[in-house]
């Protein structure tokens, strides 16, 4: 079944949705216009996808408000929500080859892992938010005889969800899940590098029974469709995961308009520090690899800052060259650009050490295979160079002293912090960060909080 042959079979047959979803409809862009949605392994265009900009924004959240204002989706009772939302997980898994193709060709990342693991991954994110919208309570508050005052959490309306490149499945799916289980109306403009995999799963969503109008999707630029939701006066919430520079338009767009929420899941430079304590370093240079080479290295919580207490530091450096090669490198420090199938977009795993914390290698986000090796001597300085970063996403550590672990992850400025493995994530935990990596949690039950508000009603009996 996954011969490589059988997957070129199905590739050169996968057929692309090349226009927005808005009210249930396929639609061209108003204008037209149309932009190449181009497979970076080969540089092949896929299709001409609409290029959506403001006026079919409009439209969209124009069919959002519609739907959630008169359609039936936001009065539902929760349990009805859940089992569309079930019913539209088990359609994601009833074509897993399809969506993974569809990611695998449009950005990149090898086609085994996104079946292995960004669809069955985003299916169960829809099974879970499902599953839990029916166990919320609401609440009363400890009023006197005389009153009586519910604290209820409502839907808030409107969603524009604008997502990256790097997981464009699962990244739409850690939106959409809770927005769409507590009520809300979704207007999702997908990274003009991988829209295809949000057009379908939008087509599936129809089929599982989601009304119409409830979940719209308009590929385009970002600084055209994108910015146009930013600054729509009538979405009611922006949630955001990408760059920080783009997260810091967003902040601005709601100033200049309707003062929205807006959530921000932005970029991170993650450390990842092993203390020669640490029993398994076999273990830790193997995790360490995997937490740098994931997705390329295209992972916003990516370790891409190793801190490596100096006793140890040349022979865990030796066992992390024997991994990264083990992955495919020719050469283990990397560095050079691969020209493959007529396109350039390759790039070795790359170590780098010897790096000093001041050089924009261990500063800045490279968002690809880059590894910076800095040596540190005790606990409190690898502490102090682990949070020298504007970013604060995720953040490891290695070490057998209990103490330590406790002593050390307190300390660590970032939204998850993993002890003795590499970039925990689940759909149970808060993931998310703070600093210039944003301020939003995605996933478990507090991803609700983004998506609803707060509704006192106060009775006064008599
Ligand atoms: P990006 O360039 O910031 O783009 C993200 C989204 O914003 C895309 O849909 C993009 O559209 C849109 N956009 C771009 N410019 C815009 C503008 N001026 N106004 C409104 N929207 C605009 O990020 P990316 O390159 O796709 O993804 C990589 C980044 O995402 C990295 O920094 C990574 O760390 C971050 N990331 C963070 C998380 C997290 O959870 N914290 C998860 C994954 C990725 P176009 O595609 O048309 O430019
Ligand atoms: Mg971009």
């Amino acid at each position: 079944m996954f011969e490589l042959g059988d997957w070129q079979q199905r590739a050169a047959q996968q057929t692309f949705i090349d226009q927005a979803l808005i009210g249930g409809q396929r639609m061209a862009a108003q204008s037209g216009a149309t932009f190449d949605a181009v497979n970076p392994a080969t540089l092949g265009v896929l299709a001409r996808v609409s290029a959506c900009g403001a006026a079919d924004v409009d439209l969209a959240v124009a069919a959002a408000r519609r739907a959630f204002d008169q359609g039936p989706w936001a009065r539902m009772a929760p349990l009805e929500r859940k089992k569309v939302l079930l019913r539209l997980a088990e359609l994601m898994l009833a074509h897993r080859e399809e969506l993974a193709l569809l990611d695998s060709l449009n950005m990149g990342k090898p086609v085994m892992d996104a079946w292995n693991i960004d669809v069955p991954g985003a299916a169960h994110v829809f099974a879970w938010y499902a599953e839990s919208v029916d166990k919320l309570y609401d609440q009363l508050a400890p009023g006197g005889h005389n009153s009586h005052a519910s604290i209820r959490r409502e839907a808030l309306g409107v969603i524009g969800a604008v997502v990256p490149w790097n997981f464009p499945l699962d990244m739409a799916a850690w939106k959409l899940a809770p927005a769409l289980a507590v009520g809300n109306s979704v207007v999702l403009k997908p990274a003009e590098q991988s829209p295809f995999s949000a057009l379908r799963l939008a087509e599936l969503a129809l089929e599982a029974g989601v009304p119409e109008g409830v979940f719209n999707v308009v590929p385009g630029l970002g600084s055209d469709a994108g910015r146009a939701l930013g600054l729509h006066p009538d979405v009611d919430c922006l949630v955001f995961t990408g760059s920080t520079e783009v997260g810091k338009c967003f902040m601005q767009y709601s100033a200049q308009s309707n003062l929205k929420q807006v959530w921000l899941e932005c970029g991170g430079k993650s450390p990842n520090l092993v203390f020669a304590d640490c029993q398994d370093l076999e273990l830790a240079a193997e995790k360490s690899a995997f937490g740098i080479f994931f997705n390329q290295g295209e992972v916003c919580s990516a370790n891409s800052r190793l801190l490596v207490q100096r006793s140890i530091h040349d022979e865990f450096v030796e066992r992390l060259k024997a991994k990264a090669r083990e992955q495919g490198a020719q050469l283990a420090c990397g560095g050079r650009q691969l020209h493959i199938d007529g396109s350039d977009n390759y790039i070795e795993p790359t170590l780098l050490t010897g790096v000093k914390p001041q050089m924009s290698i261990a500063r800045e986000e490279v968002f690809g295979p880059v590894l910076a090796v800095i040596p540190f001597d005790d606990e409190e300085q690898a502490i102090a160079l682990a949070n020298d970063s504007v970013y604060g996403l995720a953040a490891s550590l290695w070490t057998d002293d209990l103490n330590r672990a406790h002593r050390v992850a307190r300390q660590l400025r970032a939204g998850t912090v993993s002890v003795n493995t590499v970039d925990a994530l689940d759909v149970t935990v808060p993931f998310g960060g703070g600093r210039q990596s944003g301020f939003g949690r995605d996933l478990s039950l507090h991803a609700f909080d983004k998506y609803s508000q707060l509704k006192t009603t106060w009775f006064q009996l008599r």
